[in-house]
């Protein structure tokens, strides 16, 4: 029996991984020193579909919302004349072809909380104490529901 046929780039991209480097931007980000730095980061987690990620580069926001050039096919309706970003964009290295290398990647402001508690940063404890506080103050179940949604387990 001979090998199969290897299966070209549009095809993976299109069917086998369904696009998902076009549902979603990056920005570099600093990493977050002040407390208002932390507190501005918790705002961001505060929304459904933003991510922050650190690997050996620095931090990124992640923030999923898909690209309005993106054809119900999975396919670019613009390409050839997509971005540069998107041109340079290593298929043999991504999210389906992976693995990426991101340190910690937090998704929720009880992620948050329990990054800055368990690496002990006085800085920022105020803002994982105003997390956990308003935590408490949700109706019973809110807080677990989105985790839940997401797949994760609730942080410490
Ligand atoms: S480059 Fe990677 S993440 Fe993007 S569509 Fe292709 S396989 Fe998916
Ligand atoms: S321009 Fe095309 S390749 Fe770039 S993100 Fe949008 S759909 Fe994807």
């Amino acid at each position: 029996m001979g090998r199969p046929p290897k299966k070209d780039q549009f095809s993976i991209c299109t069917q086998d991984c369904g696009a998902r480097c076009c549902r979603y931007i990056t920005v570099e980000i600093p990493g977050p020193r002040s407390r208002d730095d932390w507190d501005e980061m918790r705002w961001w987690l505060a929304h459904e579909g933003s991510m922050v990620s650190k690997d050996e580069d620095g931090w990124c926001l992640h923030v999923q919302t898909p690209c309005s050039h993106l054809r119900p096919d999975n396919a670019c309706a613009i390409y050839p004349h997509h971005m540069r970003t998107c041109n340079d964009y290593d298929a043999s290295n991504c999210e389906f072809t992976g693995p990426l290398d991101h340190e910690f990647e937090l998704r929720s402001e009880l992620d948050l909380a329990g990054y800055i508690e368990r690496r002990g940063l006085k800085r920022a404890a105020p803002i994982a104490q105003a997390i956990r506080r308003a935590a408490r103050r949700k109706p019973q179940g809110q807080t677990a529901g989105l985790v839940a949604l997401r797949g994760l387990s609730a942080p410490g």
